[in-house]
């Protein structure tokens, strides 16, 4: 899912209605489990020699389900399910030999600790403007900031992004309340405006601004916004300024009924509870199988996946069961982290020409945190990454291929289909893409910095009712996995991984790709 939750829940939301409704009656009723195939993988003669073919259904199984058991409580960002299953592969990494990657106080360790914090929402919010008093939920959302009761002339400052001319014009708000437009100039979708409202906070931060009011009337349905913000939410400790976030807050004006507050001499109240933070510390778990070729294992291939889910009950975010709260999350993501326990596994026993940096991330749910945070904070140089092969999913309708996102974009398509064809699985590229699914996982956080970065995922086409049957539901458990499947696509992903960290030439990006000039800026091309 992309750089911040919003998207996620504005994708998340687009998934749960756009998906039963678009997608024809697929025939793909909860495929029945299909004994002969699936218990006898046509191994093509290639691999037989390979540890692929020795990795065991057994194996798979019970790892799935442990990271996908009742006991860690849905793996949510900052709770103790959370750091039981970052327990859990980092001794399977210590187990099978990895090399620690990151380190704590100078000690090696397996844990790229990240400080994060669960941002509480705001439990009261009114602000007074002439005769109209405006509250939280119709009228306001409080994005951050802590407890605050301002009285005060307010001044606009037009988007608020600079303090040029468009901006702040090098006024002193010391102390003051300022309000700016909502949105930029060129801020398209949620990621966007939210990206643009972040930039404005810390610039008015930066100019000891008291308070901050965004004028809101983009694209998004306040009824969304207000039900984003009225949740809590897990986001990355701001370590540099520590101190309280400036409040922050979102004005409905999707009418323009609030244009007055750009009005010279308006005198406006406003009281707010602000949004509670606590710690709520995470990790990536990370580690190193050396390569064997003198030059080619200064190079490192990434297998990421992320290991958090969305967690129990109302934290969630989607609908469930008082008799089954727990989002026990085998498809999302169970399923990818088990593949690249496999894959650590069998390219440990035979190690490949490059170097592999094996990722297991966390805070994807909440907004790619761990990917985004890997990205600034890499451990293996970011211009020695060639490749980033991501595994993750939303589930699958499938169980005769794989699914790969980016495939034609990354340059790693022989080796791709190659790997699951010697395991008797098709190849599907670039399922639904009107879902944009290539910038909503993981992988996005190492394409933005130029690496090509596709995501290898469970065999689906389309989505229909039965990927939206498990989406973020509280049923993806264990026990409704086909992990004969399962067993399949961890051969293929490992298989996959090791043609690629044996290629003779690093992976390009496809000529004019998005990320194409990102990744000659990064490789120096
Ligand atoms: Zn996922």
């Amino acid at each position: 899912m992309p750089t911040n939750s919003v998207i996620a829940f504005f994708a998340g939301l687009a998934l749960t209605t756009a998906s039963v409704q678009a997608q024809p009656r697929s025939s793909t009723k909860a495929p029945p489990r299909p004994k002969a195939v699936a218990e006898a993988p046509t191994r093509t003669g290639s691999v037989a020699n390979l540890p692929e073919s020795t990795i065991s259904r057994a194996e798979v199984e019970s790892h799935i389900r442990f990271l996908a058991s009742d006991e860690l409580q849905g793996r949510r960002t900052g709770e103790p399910g959370n750091q039981t299953a970052a327990r859990y592969i980092a001794e399977q990494f210590r187990l099978l030999g990895l090399k620690p990657a990151a380190s704590i106080d100078g000690q090696a360790s397996y844990f790229q600790s990240i400080a994060m914090e669960r941002v509480k929402a705001a439990s009261s919010a009114i602000m007074i403007v002439g005769k109209d008093t405006l509250k939280l939920g119709k009228e306001l959302a409080v994005m951050t900031g802590g407890p605050a009761d301002v009285t005060g002339e307010v001044l606009y400052a037009g988007y608020g992004l600079t303090d040029g001319d468009d901006g702040y014009k090098g006024r002193n708000v010391k102390g003051r309340i300022v309000v700016v437009q909502g949105g930029s100039p060129d801020a398209k979708g949620p990621g966007e405006i939210f990206k643009a409202s972040g930039a404005k906070r810390k610039l008015a931060a930066e100019k000891g601004a008291a308070a901050l009011i965004e004028l809101y009337s983009e694209s998004i349905p306040w009824g969304f916004v207000n039900q984003y913000f009225s949740r809590e939410q897990i986001s990355i400790a701001n370590t540099t300024t520590g101190g309280t976030p400036v409040t922050h807050l979102w004005v409905n004006n999707a009418n323009n009924q609030y244009k007055q507050l750009k009005e010279a001499g308006q005198t406006v109240t406003l009281r707010t509870t602000g949004r509670p933070r606590t710690p709520a510390p995470s990790a990536n778990v990370a580690g190193i199988i050396e390569g064997t070729d003198p030059k080619l294992k200064e190079e490192y291939v990434v297998l990421s996946a992320h290991f958090d889910h969305i967690g129990v009950g109302k934290q969630g975010g989607s609908p469930y069961q008082s008799t089954d709260s727990i989002f026990n999350g085998a498809r999302d993501n169970a399923f990818g982290t088990v593949s690249i326990l496999m894959a650590s596994k069998v390219l440990i026993q035979q190690r490949p020409k490059r170097s592999v940096l094996v990722l297991a991330l966390t805070g994807e749910e909440v907004g790619l945190l761990g990917s985004s945070y890997y990205a600034e904070h890499p451990l293996v140089p970011l211009k020695q990454t060639v490749f980033d092969l991501n595994t993750d999913g939303a589930g699958y309708n499938d169980t005769t291929i794989v699914s790969v996102i980016g495939l034609e974009r990354t340059g790693a398509k022989a080796e791709i289909e190659a790997a699951a064809t010697a395991f008797g699985l098709g190849i599907f590229a670039e399922p639904a893409p009107e879902q944009g699914l290539f910038d909503r996982s993981d992988n996005v956080s190492f394409a933005a910095k130029g690496i090509p970065a596709p995501t290898f995922t469970p065999g689906f086409k389309s989505f229909d009712e039965v990927i939206s049957k498990y989406y973020h539901q509280a049923i993806d458990n264990p026990e409704s996995l086909d992990f004969p499947y399962v067993h399949r696509f961890c051969q293929a992903y490992a298989y996959a991984a090791r043609l690629i960290a044996n290629r003779p030439t690093r992976p390009q990006w496809s000529v004019g790709d998005k990320y194409e000039s990102a990744g000659k800026a990064l490789y120096g091309q």
